[in-house]
């Protein structure tokens, strides 16, 4: 395990896995003293930055009304990431509904366990007491390849007729 001392309180702690390059320690005071420091520094280093804060959320816009078209237009792997995190998000959050919302099937005092299979499910398990014995899956989406790939992959002459 990699240890590192917090910059601020100078204590030692594990960064996460999910961060490794973490420099602050989790302690509310420390990271509330990070953001204090990146907020100066941007403020002082980033122009947009420095107008995004200072102009209310609509004054911003209607000054800046094609920055996010162009933003995606340039930045199409940014505008995928995005979306599959806000996909992760979504299924964290009707995970975590299904669980908290066990008025079938309480799970917790269910004499039945529960494993929890498939991923962004950390924060499910970390709250459930229950052992094994139901297992509760996830089915992920059909992926459609793209329609030109479909296409190539079509056997020669097998063209779908369709009817009418
Ligand atoms: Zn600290």
């Amino acid at each position: 395990m990699v240890e590192r001392r917090c910059r601020y309180c100078e204590r030692i702690f594990q960064p996460s896995k999910y961060r490794p390059a973490q420099t602050v320690c989790s302690e509310p005071e420390c990271q509330r003293r990070r953001r204090a420091d990146y907020h100066r520094q941007k403020m002082a280093a980033d122009p947009v930055y420095r107008q995004v804060c200072r102009d209310s959320p609509q004054k911003w816009r209607s000054r800046n009304q094609d920055y996010w078209r162009q933003y995606r237009e340039q930045h199409p792997a940014a505008v995928e990431r995005n979306r599959r995190r806000q996909h992760t998000r979504d299924q964290k959050r009707r995970l975590r509904d299904l669980a908290n919302n066990n008025s079938v099937f309480d799970l917790k005092h269910s004499a039945a366990g529960v494993w929890l299979l498939g991923s962004g499910l950390q924060d499910l398990a970390n709250n459930n007491v229950a052992r094994a014995q139901v297992w509760v899956l996830e089915a992920l989406p059909l992926r459609k390849p793209p329609a030109s790939e479909s296409c190539k992959q079509q056997p020669p002459g097998a063209v779908t007729a369709s009817a009418g």
